[in-house]
């Protein structure tokens, strides 16, 4: 059997994995490769979050080869030149990948697509993540789109969700085949173990994938469009980092919601796909402005008036610490966990970009840096849109006041009092904003701030004045 190399990179299953399939399909060998060089991800190399999830992934991933025979060969890059000489060691006449959407990654894989088909070999990608591909998508007057709603109207209408494919039980071994890395040799594990509470909470790897849509389906999905913004309930699927990874397809998700859909749960499991339809969307518009990774997708805010960062606010926010309940709860279970509810994303995004005015690429590079979901897609419209840079945005002016979300969205405080446990002996509503009762706080908030590091309703001016400064 000829060999082929099977790049595996934001897709490590191997159920409905095009790139496996074609290699089986076609009566190749494959040889499962990964290949680590971060270097190559250009401004966003995976964060220390990131990186921890990849290795229990790359773990799951080689274990499921392992019971089907077969290995995952593990390199470190340059990506191109590892992958030449694997070409040339194991005589494969094949190179099939996944697509990725990154912008420093797609001139790579093209060009490297382009010298392997030049040495004669056969290299193709395919599509591993997206129910829709970025480019399959345009305006009546052949643009991409900027706003979501007329967005997923045509994406909707365009879906063709591919037939499931599971993986063979037995693959081909790979007895003389090249050796690799230790995984440990990519360390990419954290020296000091913060992201031991991650695993209590987290299965990497495609049967935790698996796990994680069963739970959702049977549980959360009903009354998901309700519950979705409550988080002091598990009101969501959690499938982000699974996502993100490419340990299940999103077209497997849909497969499997609609097998279970009944006039009951219709409008939730809508509700569910128009949102796995965001992610969609982050995509369309993070192939389309690749430049918004780090510049303003509307160019009025180009010389917006930011504030100057004081170190200590912005770590202050990072540590959870600023004095506002919500957003302390928010970025604490985001230290802890590796992931925050998407209610509370907004709601601390809001707070850094417009409260404390500081530029969204603060928050957006500590997301990166500590979210087991980290995203380049997702991030870059979760963090412009809540600024009200990007696309679709909610208007600038337009700013989450941190008490009234938690008295809305966490009625009972309890999300605030797991999280901020300083304050769970303050009865709600004072729980919501502590300063507001001092002799409360100082008697029974062993430790919490006596005051936010800013006033909410000076922040909120402040973050007004300057809109009005832009223009109109
Ligand atoms: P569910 O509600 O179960 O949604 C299912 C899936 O749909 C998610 O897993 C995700 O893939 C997708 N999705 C849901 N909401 C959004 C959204 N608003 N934008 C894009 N896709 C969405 N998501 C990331 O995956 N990575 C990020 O780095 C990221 N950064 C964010 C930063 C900010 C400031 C904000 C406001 C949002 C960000 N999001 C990001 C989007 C969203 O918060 C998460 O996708 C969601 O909280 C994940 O939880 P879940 O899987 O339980 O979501």
């Amino acid at each position: 059997m000829p060999n082929a190399i099977v790049w595996f990179r934001h897709d490590l299953r191997l159920d409905d994995n095009p790139a496996l399939r074609a290699a089986v399909e076609e009566g190749f060998t494959p040889i499962p490769v990964y290949v680590h060089a971060p270097a190559e991800e250009g401004e966003w190399p995976p964060g220390a979050a990131s990186q921890a999830w990849l290795h229990h992934a790359l773990m799951a991933l080689d274990g499921d080869l392992r019971r089907r025979g077969s290995r995952l060969v593990i390199r470190q890059g340059p990506s191109e030149q590892v992958l030449h000489d694997l070409v040339a060691a194991s005589g494969a006449t094949a190179v099939f990948w996944n697509r990725k959407y990154e912008p420093a990654t797609q001139p790579r894989d093209a060009a490297l697509k382009k010298a392997l088909r030049e040495q004669g070999l056969q290299a193709e990608s395919f599509n591993g993540s997206l129910l829709i591909e970025p480019w399959d998508i345009a305006t009546q007057q052949g643009q991409p789109y900027k706003v979501f709603t007329p967005f997923w109207r045509t994406a909707l209408t365009l879906l063709r969700t591919p037939a499931l494919w599971n993986a063979p039980s037995r693959l081909p071994p790979l007895d003389d085949g090249p050796g690799g890395d230790a995984l440990d040799a990519l360390r990419l594990t954290p020296r000091r173990g913060w992201d031991a509470g991650f695993w209590d909470v987290w299965t990497p790897g495609e049967a935790g994938a698996r796990d994680a849509l069963d739970v959702f389906i049977d549980g959360a999905l009903n009354g998901y469009r309700s519950d979705r913004d409550r988080p002091d309930r598990v009101g969501t699927s959690r499938l982000s980092p699974h996502l993100h990874f490419g340990e299940i397809a999103p077209w497997r998700i849909v497969a499997e919601l609609e097998r279970v859909r009944t006039a009951a749960n219709s409008a939730d499991m809508d509700g569910y796909i128009r949102e796995l339809g965001w992610r969609e969307f982050a995509y369309h518009l993070l192939h389309h402005f690749p430049q918004t990774t780090t510049k303003n997708l509307n160019p009025r805010f180009e010389h917006f008036d930011w504030a100057k960062v004081d170190p200590d606010s912005l770590e202050a926010w990072q540590r959870g610490r600023t004095g506002v309940p919500i957003i302390d709860a928010g970025l604490r279970e985001l230290w802890a966990t590796g992931y925050m509810h998407n209610r509370v994303r907004m709601v601390v995004a809001s707070y850094l970009t417009k409260h404390l005015r500081y530029h969204w690429l603060h928050g957006a590079h500590w997301f990166w840096d500590t979210l087991v979901d980290a995203d380049l897609a997702n991030n870059t419209l979760g963090w412009q849109w809540t600024a009200g840079t990007g696309a679709d945005a909610a208007p600038y002016f337009r700013v989450f006041n941190p008490v009234t979300q938690a008295e809305k969205f966490d009625p009972k405080g309890s999300y605030i009092a797991r999280w901020v446990p300083e304050l769970a002996d303050i009865p709600v509503p004072a729980r919501f904003a502590p300063w507001e009762t001092p002799e409360l706080l100082a008697k029974r908030g062993r430790g919490y701030p006596r005051h936010p590091i800013v006033d909410l309703a000076a922040g909120r001016d402040g973050a007004l004045a300057a809109y009005r400064k832009t223009g109109d």
